[in-house]
């Protein structure tokens, strides 16, 4: 099982194992003891498509070298490219798309039985099972923390981006399967859950509207604040994280909800894509960078320590050397905990890919991507620095891999940690270290002591891979 892309696709990626699994098979370590290959796909960025590709090439003589060997491809890449999977690559056996996760076995069977196979639903079929896949059998790559769908979709028509064409309308999950799915993982020792939806602020406004419909007196805004707080009082719920939110939706009740609920880390990312008001209506982001800092200050009136991580896309059409420059004085302004920064990447079927007269020079964009680097690395680095001396709570993913005998984990406010323990730690202990340095892109600290053990039994790795 190979995963591309964001946290949605790792999450797909779980329940096409554990449905594999059900179905009887197990987990290779290594192509060469596999028999079957599934490639989860990612198409957020051209680079993806040719990843793709290539990683296809190679699998076309690892098939060849065995009999009965298959190959699998889902994911936002083939629900975009449908035929062209199979006629670019005509050794792949199965072709699906976001919406049919839940056939895989049945498609894998098919494919087995009659050849290869391309099934592309349009949208996701009005089934609990084939729209959320948290309720579909899951192998975790961990067993202390999940992922938690609460949203399918988006509504939103950002210029630059695709999901909406590959992951259909934004739908909610009801309320109530998200609580009990989260009370269930508890009760297997999970004490970090993820919440993921493309735009989790407007958790729930269809369910709400739909519940008015129907006679219901209840107010007909989104529910995401009270989620928040149920999710986090779930017993044994240690920390709560969600992602991602739209700042164009972000509300002072979900602020106040982080604020309130102990559980709830001091993270959230927050993606600002432009600091100039000209892009971000170009790209119709509905906000304004004024806009932008005044929520992100009363963030961090509400949460003094709060870490602010987000996404800005350099080289957008149009951008000129004035918008530039307003990026960068707004990240330099938001004082980010860490950046992702992408270079524009026309994705065919977008609004912006239309816009070829005003692409901008790839020269130019690098130099600016450079620029842009420099401000958001400084801010990163000043910020791991402040947290030099303080004690961290750190939640145990296990051995460093560069370093086996150093420990990694993450602190509340999702910062890497590598620090020496006197003794081996499980993957899911609570402990705490005394922060010694703060490197560019990790912390160092020295243990001070465990907080807790974890009660997890099984750990089952999905491999993936990041784009
Ligand atoms: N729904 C989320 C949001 O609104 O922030 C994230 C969606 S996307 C999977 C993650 C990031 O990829 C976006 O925030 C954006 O910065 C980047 N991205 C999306 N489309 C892009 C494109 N065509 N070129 C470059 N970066 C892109
Ligand atoms: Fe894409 Fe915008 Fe939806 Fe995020 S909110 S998934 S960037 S369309």
């Amino acid at each position: 099982m190979r995963t591309f892309g964001c946290q949605m696709n790792e999450h797909d990626s779980e329940r096409i194992s554990g449905l594999l699994e059900t179905d009887g098979l197990r987990r290779a370590e290594s192509d060469d003891d596999a028999d079957v290959v599934v490639l989860n796909t990612c198409c957020i960025r051209e680079n993806a498509d040719n990843k793709l590709y290539g990683t296809l090439g190679h699998l076309k003589t690892w098939k060849d070298a065995k009999e009965g060997r298959r190959i699998v491809v889902g994911g936002c890449l083939s629900q975009k490219d449908k035929d062209v999977v199979q006629s670019r690559a005509p050794w792949v056996d199965v072709v699906m798309g976001t919406h049919n996760v839940h056939r895989t076995t049945e498609l894998l069977h098919q494919a087995i039985e009659h050849g290869p196979i391309t099934e592309i639903l349009e949208e996701a079929v009005i089934d609990d099972h084939a729209l959320f896949p948290s309720a579909l059998p899951a192998r975790r790559e961990t067993s202390y923390n999940a992922w938690v769908t609460i949203q399918i979709g988006c509504d939103n028509t950002c210029a630059y981006c695709i999901v909406p064409a590959v992951r259909g309308k934004e739908i909610s999950r009801p309320f109530a399967d998200i609580v009990n799915e989260v009370r269930h993982l508890a009760s297997q020792g999970v004490t970090e859950v993820t919440l993921l939806g493309q735009n989790v602020n407007s958790y729930g406004r269809d369910l709400s509207l739909a519940a008015r419909r129907d006679g219901a007196d209840v107010s007909a805004g989104p529910q995401f604040a009270q989620l928040l707080r149920d999710v986090g009082s779930v017993d044994g719920i240690r920390r709560v994280r969600y992602t991602s939110p739209h700042p164009k939706d972000m509300r002072m009740d979900v602020l106040q909800a982080m604020a309130e609920t102990p559980s709830v880390c001091e993270h959230l990312h927050y993606p600002l894509q432009s600091g100039s008001n000209r892009v971000l209506s170009l790209m119709h982001r509905g906000y304004t960078g004024e806009r932008y800092l005044e929520r992100l200050a009363e963030a961090r009136r509400l949460m003094p320590d709060l870490a602010v991580t987000t996404d800005i896309i350099v080289g957008f059409p149009g951008e000129t050397e004035d918008d530039f420059v307003r990026t960068l004085e707004v990240a330099a302004e938001a004082d980010f905990d860490s950046t992702f920064t992408f270079i524009f990447s026309p994705r065919e079927g977008t609004e912006a890919a239309t816009m070829h007269d005003h692409f901008i020079d790839p020269a130019v964009v690098a130099e600016r991507f450079e620029r842009l680097r420099a401000v958001v690395e400084r801010s990163a680095w000043l910020k791991h620095q402040a947290r030099e001396g303080r004690i961290e709570e750190i939640i145990v993913e296990g051995p460093s891999r560069r370093n086996p005998g150093v420990t990694t984990g993450r602190t509340r406010q999702n910062k890497l940690v590598h620090f020496t323990a006197p003794h081996p730690l499980r993957p899911g202990t609570y402990a705490t270290a005394e922060i010694t340095r703060g490197a560019p892109h990790f912390l160092e600290g020295k243990f001070v002591e465990v907080l807790s053990e974890p009660t997890h039994k099984i750990r089952i790795p999905v491999a993936t891979v990041n784009v």
